[in-house]
């Protein structure tokens, strides 16, 4: 436990705010810059402020659209930012280990794998494996109710409503997904937020609030 560096789940958001307004306007911070220099500061310790549970695809990554350094941010990245039993415990790692505050769960618009969500629901093909098959059916859910109502028929705004169902329901997941961290909610040292990412506009919009 690092106690002595602990900020608020507030201080965490803004934190990663302005370093997404940063990577938007193009700019890094000298903060970022200088902390690659210091790699050897991080060889024995580390305390990153925000956990981010986010999507594999090599367009998100999390350092850089929040502009943050070495040692900033503990990152879990999978395919359609799903939630599974490893990603529970990589966050109950990561809050037990350095107490940090705030977890965003942050999907992004055209994910590949929301995508695929959607292709094999309508056309279901065996050429999937079981393994891509178990982050479909994690996705599936969420997608599946969409289906039932007008938006089957607007493929754009279809995709839309899955990705932002999706980051919901991982939200959920992961806040229901374990009873310490449920407890940790409860007990209001753990915030849990969801995010998307616009690969158009590069902007992180933080779609529930603290
Ligand atoms: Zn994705």
């Amino acid at each position: 436990m690092n106690l002595e560096s602990m900020i608020t789940a507030n201080e965490a958001l803004q934190r990663l705010r302005e370093g997404n307004q940063r990577f938007v306007a193009g700019m890094r911070s000298i903060d970022s810059l200088v902390k690659q220099m210091q790699r050897e500061d991080f060889i024995e310790r580390h305390s990153p402020f925000a956990i981010i549970l986010g999507c594999s695809d090599s367009r998100v990554p999390a350092e850089i659209i929040f502009d943050q350094g070495l040692g900033d941010l503990f990152v879990i990245r999978v395919a359609g930012n799903v939630v599974a039993p490893s990603q529970i415990g990589s966050v109950e790692f990561a809050v037990q280990q350095f107490c940090t505050p705030l977890v965003v769960v942050l999907g992004h618009s055209r994910c590949g794998a929301v995508m695929a969500t959607l292709e094999e629901i309508e056309r279901p093909s065996d050429e999937n494996s079981s393994n891509v098959l178990s982050i479909v059916s994690r996705i599936r859910p969420s997608v599946e109710l969409l289906l039932e109502t007008d938006l089957r028929n607007d493929p754009g705004q279809l995709l839309k409503a899955a990705i932002r169902a999706n980051i919901l329901a991982s939200t959920n997941n992961l806040r229901h997904g374990s009873q310490m961290l449920e407890q940790l909610l409860l007990d209001g040292r753990l915030t849990i937020i969801a995010a998307e990412y616009s690969l158009e506009t590069g902007v992180v919009e933080f779609i529930t609030d603290i």
